[in-house]
């Protein structure tokens, strides 16, 4: 009789392992209710149990990797203020002309829409004067590890490497340099704690054949309006453009569109398209104070994901999003 039944388990564990709590993936730190992309903010979402905590990545004048969303500053900062004359001749102010000794000294704020300056999210944290600053890609792994040792917990990260091909044309390489760091910090095989994202394909094949990482990497789908790259994002969601990126990626991270269409109604067959390739999905962006225009309730949106299986999801709000979250079901 024991016998049988630890037989039986071997032939479940590949069932139990499919069938493992998605991932709780913190959107640029706990972004809901701090600032953005901030320690304070990545902090937050490490207290409030997230799994995975993003960094998005943009390079300085002298080379750092600074967690940051835009290339541009005006959106999240005080730059027009501190540093009127710095803008290019498109009005706009780029992190790549500063050096992170300049960079530090801005004061972070929760994002405006430069063009009305509305905020964004008008329940959020509230505007300027703010304590919160910018911050490094390395002072958010001393930080999450920092965190790991004290509280026991393994926190991984989750950074995301932003127009590579704007970089290299600026004479940046991000991706060589996050890899370095990565590494410098331990971070250096596929069962270690983090996955490495970017909508640009090119530069994840560069990662994974020219540089030869072996970490997870996960190819974002996007709208193809949005420019983010020169890829065409509906033939990749295709099962053809889903076996090409698997030639090089462990994981997709696509808009939520691409994945629910509404409350009760079927999901398509993307997740399932992925999964039969033995790819993971991580869509984004769970939202509990803008959502989905088809999903009138934040229950109805994790319904919907638990429902089409997804392996996690990207969230300003890891506390309400998460798997045991009473107003997740
Ligand atoms: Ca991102």
């Amino acid at each position: 009789m024991l016998r049988n039944s630890i037989s039986l388990l071997f032939l479940l564990s590949p069932l139990v392992m499919a069938a493992a709590a998605p991932i709780v993936i913190a959107h640029r730190g706990a972004s809901g209710y701090l600032p953005e992309h901030t320690l304070a903010s990545a902090a937050y979402a490490h207290a409030l149990g997230a799994d995975y905590i993003e960094q998005d990545l943009v390079m300085s004048r002298d080379g750092e990797l600074v967690v940051l969303h835009d290339i541009h500053l005006e959106t999240t900062t005080d730059v027009a203020k501190k540093f009127p004359d710095r803008a290019r001749d498109d009005g706009r102010f780029y992190a790549i002309d500063f050096d992170w000794a300049e960079l530090k000294t801005l004061e972070v704020n929760e994002r405006i829409n430069v063009t009305t300056g509305e905020r964004v999210y008008p329940d959020r944290f509230p505007l300027q004067p703010g304590p919160v600053r910018l911050c490094r890609m390395e002072d958010q792994i001393q930080l999450i590890q920092g965190l790991n040792q004290s509280t026991g917990r393994t926190v991984g990260i989750y950074p995301e490497i932003k127009k590579p091909a704007w970089h290299a044309v600026e004479g940046k390489d991000p991706g060589t340099a996050l890899l370095a760091l990565l590494d410098r910090y331990g971070y250096r095989e596929a069962n270690d704690p983090v996955f490495v994202q970017c909508f640009d394909p090119a530069e994840l094949k560069r990662l994974r054949f020219e540089l030869k990482t072996r970490l997870r990497l996960v190819q974002l789908i996007g709208k193809t309006e949005w420019n983010e790259s020169t890829a065409d994002y509906e033939a990749m969601r295709t099962p053809e453009g889903l076996a090409e990126v698997a030639t090089y990626a462990q994981g997709i991270g696509p808009h939520l569109d691409f994945v629910v269409l509404a409350p009760n109604e079927p999901p398509t067959s993307l997740v399932a398209d992925a999964h039969a390739i033995g790819m993971e999905v991580h869509p984004f962006t769970v939202r509990a104070d803008s959502l989905p225009d088809a999903f009138p309730t934040l229950a109805g949106l994790m319904g919907a994901l638990h429902a089409v299986g997804v392996d996690g999801w990207f969230t300003d709000h890891p506390d309400l999003t998460k798997p045991d979250s009473a107003l997740t079901h």
